[in-house]
């Protein structure tokens, strides 16, 4: 039987042609960039060549960030304040983005939030600003940038899901429904999107040091950690790795899926 060779594919890159960084001439936009994972995302894609925009809820975060690459990579981001619960102001950042640094080919929908509460007892603006804030802001994100997206040819969009949208946790009803929204979104994406080369993916983080676990007591971290074969939080930068992998070339032939990187947390 005659096989091609590896380098005839249409699909892989060969090894020859591997360029130094992988998403040189790329512009990314990333949410929640401030802090912690999206922070973390926002280094590595710059350090990788991308133009970021880095986007918070306060200025001041955001341009922090942008500032910091800057100073490694000049000219590399650009930092908003951009409420993504706001499609008024996520269609105003959609606008100047293309205006400021370029067409975005990449989109990681980051940025979260929790209001954890018994379901019982959670109030209605709790359940509002989070769904508002991790769902509907990925849904405004994609349709302030669905344009260009659609345009790159291989566009790809990242959504930053949790294992809790894929197992529930009592006392983040609103958190869990919002994190097993995006892995919906993300599927019906991937199949709206496919005709234009565009991927959708998730990523399901397990428990990773930020601000957002930090503030867990050490009885609560401690019965986390017995539920995590790897025995330890995950670290930002190994959750920017896997961005990295989704964003990239190599993972053209991914599509609706939700990539688990939890320590093996849920299998
Ligand atoms: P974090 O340190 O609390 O940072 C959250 C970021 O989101 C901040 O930059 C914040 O802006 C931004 N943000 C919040 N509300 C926003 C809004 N309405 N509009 C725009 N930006 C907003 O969070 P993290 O721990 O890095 O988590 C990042 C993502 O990963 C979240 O979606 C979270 O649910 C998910 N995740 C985290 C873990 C974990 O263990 N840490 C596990 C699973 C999933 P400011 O900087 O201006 O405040």
């Amino acid at each position: 039987m005659q096989t091609k060779p590896l380098s005839a594919c249409s699909g892989p890159r060969s090894v020859e042609s591997v360029p130094m960084s992988s998403l040189e001439n790329k512009v990314a936009v990333v949410t929640g960039a401030g802090r912690g994972i999206g922070r973390a995302i926002a280094h590595r894609f710059a350090s990788e060549g991308a133009k970021v925009a880095v986007l918070s809820y306060s200025e001041a975060n955001s341009q922090a960030v942008a500032d910091e690459i800057n100073a490694a990579h000049p000219g590399a981001a650009a930092g908003y304040a951009v409420d993504v619960a706001s499609s008024e102001a996520t269609a105003a950042f959609g606008k100047a983005v293309v205006a400021d640094l370029g067409a975005p080919s990449i989109l990681v929908n980051n940025a979260g939030i929790t209001r954890d509460g018994l379901c019982m007892r959670m109030k209605e603006e709790d359940w509002d600003i989070v769904l508002d804030t991790n769902l509907k802001g990925a849904f405004n994100m994609v349709k302030a940038l669905q344009r260009p997206l659609l345009k790159a040819g291989a566009g790809r969009i990242i959504n930053i899901s949790s294992v809790i949208g894929l197992i529930g946790n009592a006392g983040q009803a609103n958190y869990a429904a919002s994190k097993a929204g995006l892995i919906g979104l993300t599927k019906s994406l991937a199949r709206e999107f496919s005709s234009r080369g565009v991927t959708s993916n998730a990523i399901a983080p397990g428990f990773i040091s930020t601000d957002m676990t930090n503030e867990l007591s050490e009885e609560l971290r401690e019965g986390i950690l017995g539920t995590v074969p790897l025995k330890r939080f995950g670290e930002v930068e190994e959750i920017a790795s896997a961005a990295l992998f989704l964003a990239g070339e190599d993972a053209g032939y991914i599509t609706g899926q939700t990539l688990a990187v939890d320590g093996g947390m849920v299998m």
